[in-house]
């Protein structure tokens, strides 16, 4: 593989010889030149490799002289002697330059004998220069760190890699021990340089190569290494070293501890996306993949509870969270095994069955009614009443929207106290479609000054002559249409906007009381609705008493309407009203009589007047309901509450009411609600 180019110098050699040389069988990756001649030329010296030198006794020291000054490095020279010349050369102190002797006056025979000698010589110098460089080039071409030991521990060699890691030179490491090199600790050095053999003298019992994985500090840091070791065996076959070849794993020990770490990074995300936090049950992600999995025709019930922020208000988070709790595990109960349920946030719940839709809906819904209720009674809490909204699913269809579709049909029964459980039909979709176009077209009737406050009179029914108000909300179309409440109010409730609706009606109402005073000198009450959501506002008492002092109104002309149903078992709206009622505003319990009633009601001290629902007044005709009337009218009159009656539109109802004693009557029989301005031309001057 390699190339050689050797050149010959033959000095007094016979022609033969020279010959001999020069048709030499060389092998084909030498280069060899014979030169020949009778006196030594300097310039001959310098590129020679062997010299093989013939001359007279006396000239042989001076030969050496000047061989030892111009003589190339490496080279061999080899004298032909006699005996006398021998003594001469031996006596020399440059004796040590000689590579041979050869006899003079050499036979053929003889020298062809001692070049064969000579050459395959050089020949294995150059083998083994060969295999050195093949093996330096080997071991310095990888990150491992390569070493030889002898039997002691002593090093022999080791690659350029090993030297980089210990911060060593070759020259400092060849011939050392284990602790030397390491650097380790002067205690453990001191115990003995060459100890720490332990896999070696393993290796070297077996004899054979072994796998060790070790420890090594490098620098600063601890590095890990994967070990191989092997015996290096002896020419008699015993083993007289070891050698290591360690690569250095530490990087891919930390990749592997960080991709470890990542995955439980994402075992824990998955934990956090597919388990719900409170319940220990799924989460509302891993409930819609379930759905979809399961690819049978059913029904998705959308559930929440009434007003459960009462039951953080008043019982405090961490109770709330256990009742949140206990109503997942309730559902889980109602269920069956292969049905899913799940929370999706807060105090909603989403549940898949298999069940037909109408018929599971009604089953669960009295049996969960029941069983909520019973909670409430054990942690002694306020009723927890739930909403029910049912949509039918089939498998084309997209789990999320058949939810919202359930959501829809739920959210609708915020405006039907008494029922607790909807199902979902296609014009409960459209009207919901239409009032997501409504929410944007508010905003711009607001602005616009589209949004107009209507009133109703109410009437003295023993005078006959108006006694008051009620303040209601009128929106106008672009077009000029009007659009009645019942079409917006429950959106508005749905996203927040109805406190500002509220308050806005109330400053007009204001507004007009300012004007009745300027110009009259003289007001009637005119009462405004209050929406349960604009209750829970914690400001509103003061901000209502700061526009009414703004205007400068007494708070006795400004009544407060509030729907019977938002105060029951509702702390928070109780408490409002109750402080309405410490800042002299009158409270109205406005629709008395429809969806829950209760009589308790009217035993608190913050009512000052019941209002009577059309649908008591409906009932005028009939015995019972006559008897119902005249019975709820005495008791408001034993407690001292005022009573008006809405909704009368015949005059047999205002005459029946009328013998009663109620106060006020308010009702189409003596005025449709009708724009602030024509109020104010009828019954303001
Ligand atoms: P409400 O407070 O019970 O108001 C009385 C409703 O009964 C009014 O409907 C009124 O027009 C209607 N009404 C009065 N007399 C009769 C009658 O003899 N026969 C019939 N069939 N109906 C009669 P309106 O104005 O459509 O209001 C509906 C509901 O909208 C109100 O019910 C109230 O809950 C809500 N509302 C109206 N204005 C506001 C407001 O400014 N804020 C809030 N939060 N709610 C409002
Ligand atoms: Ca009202
Ligand atoms: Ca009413």
């Amino acid at each position: 593989m390699y190339h050689s180019s050797l050149n010959i110098y033959l000095i007094n050699q016979t022609e033969e010889c020279v010959l001999y040389l020069k048709d030499y069988p060389y092998p084909k990756n030498y280069r060899v030149n014979v030169y020949a001649d009778t006196t030594p030329m300097p310039s001959s010296l310098k590129k020679a490799d062997v010299l093989l030198v013939n001359l007279p006794t006396r000239d042989i020291l001076d030969f050496l002289t000047l061989y030892k000054q111009e003589g190339k490095k490496g080279s061999k020279l080899i004298f032909n002697t006699t005996p006398q010349r021998r003594n001469l050369i031996l006596n020399s102190p440059d004796k040590d330059l000689v590579y041979d002797l050869w006899p003079m006056a050499m036979t053929i025979n003889s020298f062809s004998f001692g070049f064969k000698k000579l050459f395959a010589n050089i020949h294995r110098d150059n083998e083994l220069w060969q295999k050195e460089q093949c093996l330096n080039t080997v071991i310095n071409s990888t990150d491992s760190l390569i070493w030889f030991k002898d039997k002691q521990g002593a090093h022999l060699r080791v690659n350029d890699n090993f030297c980089k890691a210990v911060n060593k030179t070759h020259e400092q490491i060849q011939g050392r021990g284990h602790f030397y090199i390491w650097d380790l600790t002067p205690e453990d050095y001191q115990a003995g340089e060459y100890i720490c053999m332990e896999s070696e003298i393993e290796v070297m019992d077996k004899g054979e190569r072994c796998l060790f994985d070790e420890q090594v500090k490098i620098g600063d840091e601890l590095h890990y290494l994967k070990t191989y070791k092997s015996p290096l065996f002896d020419l008699d076959g015993t083993v007289m070293g070891t050698c290591g070849v360690a690569a250095d794993i530490s990087n891919e020990i930390f990749y592997r501890q960080y991709s470890s770490s990542t995955q439980k990074e994402i075992a824990e995300l998955k934990h956090y996306v597919y388990v719900d936090n409170l319940t220990g049950g799924d989460t509302y992600l891993l409930f819609k993949s379930k759905v979809r999995s399961i690819n049978r025709n059913g029904s998705i019930i959308a559930i929440n509870i009434h007003d459960f922020k009462t039951i953080n208000t008043i019982c405090g988070t961490s109770l709330g969270d256990i009742v949140l709790k206990r109503i997942w595990m309730i559902l889980k109960d109602l269920n069956k095994p292969e049905d899913l349920v799940a929370r999706v946030g807060a105090d909603s719940y989403v549940v898949y069955t298999i069940d037909d839709p109408l018929e599971g809906h009604i089953y669960k819904q009295h049996e969960f009614v029941a069983r909520l209720q019973d909670l409430s009674h054990e942690l002694d809490i306020p009723s927890l009443i739930p909403y029910i909204g049912t949509a039918p699913y089939n498998p084309n269809d997209d789990v999320e929207i058949v939810y919202s579709r359930a959501c829809i049909a739920r959210n609708l029964l915020k405006n039907r106290p008494g029922v607790i459980g909807l199902t979902y039909t296609n014009e409960m979709g459209n009207n919901a479609k239409g009032m997501r176009s409504l929410e944007a077209a508010f905003d711009d009737a607001l602005a616009d000054n589209r949004i107009e406050l209507w009133l109703q009179p109410k009437f003295s029914p023993k005078t006959n002559t108006v006694v008051g108000a009620e303040a209601l909300v009128r929106w106008r179309g672009k077009d000029s249409i009007i659009i009645p409440p019942i079409k917006f109010i429950s959106l508005l409730e749905t996203n927040g906007k109805i406190k500002e609706l509220d308050e806005y009606i109330y400053r007009k109402v204001c507004c007009y009381q300012k004007r009745a005073l300027t110009e009259n000198g003289k007001l009637i009450p005119i009462s405004v609705n209050l929406s349960r959501v604009s209750l829970f506002s914690n400001s509103i008492v003061r901000r209502y008493a700061e526009i009414a002092n703004e205007f400068g109104i007494s708070r006795k002309y400004l009544p407060i309407e509030i729907t019977e149903s938002a105060t029951i078992n509702d702390v928070k709206s109780a408490e409002t009203i109750r402080r309405f009622h410490l800042e002299k505003f009158p409270i109205h319990l406005d629709d008395f009589g429809a969806g829950y009633s209760s009589l308790a009601n009217l035993t608190s001290s913050s009512f000052n007047t019941i209002k009577l629902d059309k649908t008591l007044i409906d009932n005028i005709a009939k015995e019972r309901g006559a008897k119902l009337l005249k019975h709820i009218v005495s008791l408001a009159k034993d407690l001292n509450i005022s009573v008006t009656a809405e909704g009368v539109e015949e005059a047999s109802q205002k005459d029946f009411l009328t013998e009663l004693g109620v106060d006020d009557i308010q009702g189409y029989y003596y005025s449709k609600p009708i724009p602030e301005e024509e109020f104010w031309e009828k019954y303001g001057k």
